[in-house]
């Protein structure tokens, strides 16, 4: 029988994935099929049960589910442990469910490709919700040492607390910024309302390089307020979503995709 996999989301219809996964099928030779379903907002767990009774393999998990797939493991990753949020989840044969996350780590295969090594650069993070929590401990394995500031800043706080134990993270209010860093990360969800988060102009210099978590048709407002204040360059999230997405094939069928065509095809149709 060909193996099941799927996204689950509410809303799902604009989800990039079944087409990306289904592109990573292609490339690696491997037979699967892989679908979207949105799960009604309260019954996430019946219907992730009923995919996985009735075949599934694995699945990812989009918002706004990524908390409640975490409280629906029976085993995690580490990182999903310290996300407290799960984006790939796997059927085991004994019918147990474990849960990853795979986000931070296509976070930071896409900045590498990007912007090249992160190793030792000074890099802002801006935001403390889910994003910015999957993501902190593949920053500081690579060898970032990072600041997050955020709106609500006891969040920032937090996660630095978290995270102190895996490398040099520090929480800053934004109000506090003055001095720039060689990168900045947006990981708030200030653009999808259309909103501009408010920071400091001094945190950039002729050398910062700019990633938004967001993407989309437009160069997004933090990108173009970013360029705007002399930043060398900025990249969007499109590569994350593809990065992944790669990593989740990995997991679940023990080879790694490339990339760069299925980024290309995405990037072609959003414009
Ligand atoms: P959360 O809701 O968990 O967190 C939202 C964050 O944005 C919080 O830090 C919040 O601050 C901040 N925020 C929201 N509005 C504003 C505003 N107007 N001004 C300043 N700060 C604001 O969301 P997620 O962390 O799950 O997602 C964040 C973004 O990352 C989204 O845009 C999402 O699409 C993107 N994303 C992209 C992925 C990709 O593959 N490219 C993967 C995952 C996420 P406060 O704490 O004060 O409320």
């Amino acid at each position: 029988m060909t193996d099941k996999y799927a996204v689950f989301g509410n809303p799902i219809a604009q989800s990039k994935s079944p087409y990306i996964h289904t592109e990573f099928a292609k490339q690696t030779q491997q037979v699967i099929t892989y679908q979207a379903i949105l799960a009604p907002v309260d019954q996430f767990s019946q219907s992730l049960m009923a995919f996985f009774t009735a075949g599934g393999k694995g699945a990812n998990v989009t918002a706004p589910f990524k908390e409640q797939a975490y409280a629906a493991c029976d085993e995690l990753s580490e990182l999903a442990k310290l996300a407290g949020a799960v984006n790939t989840l796997i059927y085991l044969p004994d019918g147990r469910i474990r849960g990853d996350n795979t986000d931070g780590v296509g976070l930071v295969a896409d900045i590498k490709q990007h912007f090249g090594c992160i190793s030792n650069k000074r890099l802002l993070l801006v935001g403390a919700g889910g994003a910015a929590r999957g993501c902190i401990k593949p920053l500081l394995e690579a060898g970032a040492k990072v600041t997050i500031c955020n709106r609500t800043f006891s969040k920032a706080q937090n996660l630095a607390e978290i995270f102190n134990e895996f490398g040099e993270v520090q929480a800053r209010p934004i109000d506090e910024l003055d001095t720039p860093f060689d990168m900045i990360i947006n990981s708030t969800s200030a653009g999808l309302a259309g909103e501009l988060i408010s920071l400091p102009q001094s945190i950039i210099s002729p050398k910062t390089q700019c990633y938004d978590m967001s993407y989309g048709a437009e160069m997004t407002l933090f990108n173009q307020w970013a360029l705007s204040k002399g930043a060398v360059e900025v990249a969007d999230g499109l590569g994350m979503l593809v990065g992944q997405a790669a990593q989740s094939f990995n997991i679940w069928r023990g080879v790694m995709p490339t990339t760069q065509a299925v980024h290309d095809t995405l990037r072609a149709q959003l414009l």
